[in-house]
């Protein structure tokens, strides 16, 4: 009877938009207590746009904008295609870059019509390219994240010119699977290697406790947060969408990708959200539970 109801579960699951991988990972659902959630792409849409431009003194936005999409055109992070497409507003073409890196879950740099430019977060640019923050861009940037936006900083030939601050929007079914998620006895928790305030901006707009918001977490650290919560006795769910979260994702005792996400998060999960709704993570953990009583 066992396998019987674990498969009329799986297939109830289907109907749910819950994939499944095998019928055994609802039994691995049934003492999980934490839930972790990726930011970008999972409680929010993921599609950026560019808010502002906002230039240190003496520099030109447009400008600003033009060199940073340009860069930004190597990148296929949602940040660096929102700068893109801004940057295409402006109809010129973009000019071609040299020498590009992406410094994963920092920045990208490379060469843009003879110039050394770097765009990424503040803290690498500040560490690994010895650069000063100018006090209003910094004024700026904090405004922008208390507001739960992300500045990026663009510098070029040694400076720090200015900050391109982009935003996306929490999905409107994130909040409601928070509450259900609470009322399942689980402890949502947002991991994100977005920048503290946003991240605290956006778990107080859903409804996550500012003391369950890990930031500033870079890609290869995601699975350390879910390493030390399994540590510290939790059994531990991760949802997320990206490249960046897959190792999470198998790390978790349940790992739920995003269907809308990348197939190398789907491929490290157990689980698959198909619609990209939250709410079907709530949907998975307590089809599980009932799942299980019913073999009982
Ligand atoms: P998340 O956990 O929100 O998916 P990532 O780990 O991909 O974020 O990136 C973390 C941070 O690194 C971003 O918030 C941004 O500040 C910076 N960053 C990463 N890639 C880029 C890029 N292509 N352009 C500018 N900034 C970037
Ligand atoms: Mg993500």
């Amino acid at each position: 009877a066992t396998p019987t109801a674990l498969m009329v579960g799986t297939g109830r699951g289907a109907q749910l938009g819950i994939l499944i991988k095998g019928p055994q990972v609802l039994e691995s659902t049934r003492q999980v207590d934490t839930i972790v959630l990726d930011k970008t792409g999972t409680v929010t849409t993921g599609r950026m746009s560019v808010d502002s431009t906002v230039g240190a003194d003496g520099e030109n936005i447009d400008e600003l904008l033009f060199v940073a999409g340009a860069l930004e055109d190597g990148s296929e992070h949602p940040i660096a295609q929102a700068i893109t497409l801004a940057a295409r507003a402006d109809g010129r073409p973009l000019p071609r870059i040299e020498g590009f890196s992406n410094h994963d879950g920092r920045g990208v740099s490379g060469v843009v019509d003879g110039r050394a430019v770097a765009i990424g977060r503040r803290t690498w640019l500040e560490q690994d390219w010895s650069l000063v923050a100018p006090k209003n861009l910094e004024v700026a940037a904090h405004d922008a994240e208390a507001d739960g936006k992300s500045p990026v900083w663009v510098a070029w030939d040694g400076s720090i010119r200015g900050i391109v601050v982009v935003s996306d929007t929490v999905k409107d079914t994130s909040k409601e699977a928070i509450t259900a998620f609470r009322t399942l006895g689980l402890r949502p928790i947002l991991l994100t290697g977005d920048n503290a305030r946003a991240a605290v901006a956006v778990a107080k707009q859903v409804g996550i406790e500012a003391a369950d918001v890990i930031a500033e977490v870079l890609p290869a650290d995601k699975v350390s947060a879910v390493k030390d919560l399994q540590s510290r006795g939790y059994t531990v769910a991760m949802v997320g969408d990206g490249v960046n979260d897959a190792a999470a994702l198998a790390q978790a005792d349940l790992g739920l990708a995003m269907g809308t996400g990348s197939d190398v998060a789907i491929e490290a999960s157990d689980l698959t959200l198909v619609r990209g709704d939250l709410r079907s993570a709530a949907d998975a953990i307590r089809l599980s539970r009932s799942t299980l009583k019913t073999i009982k």
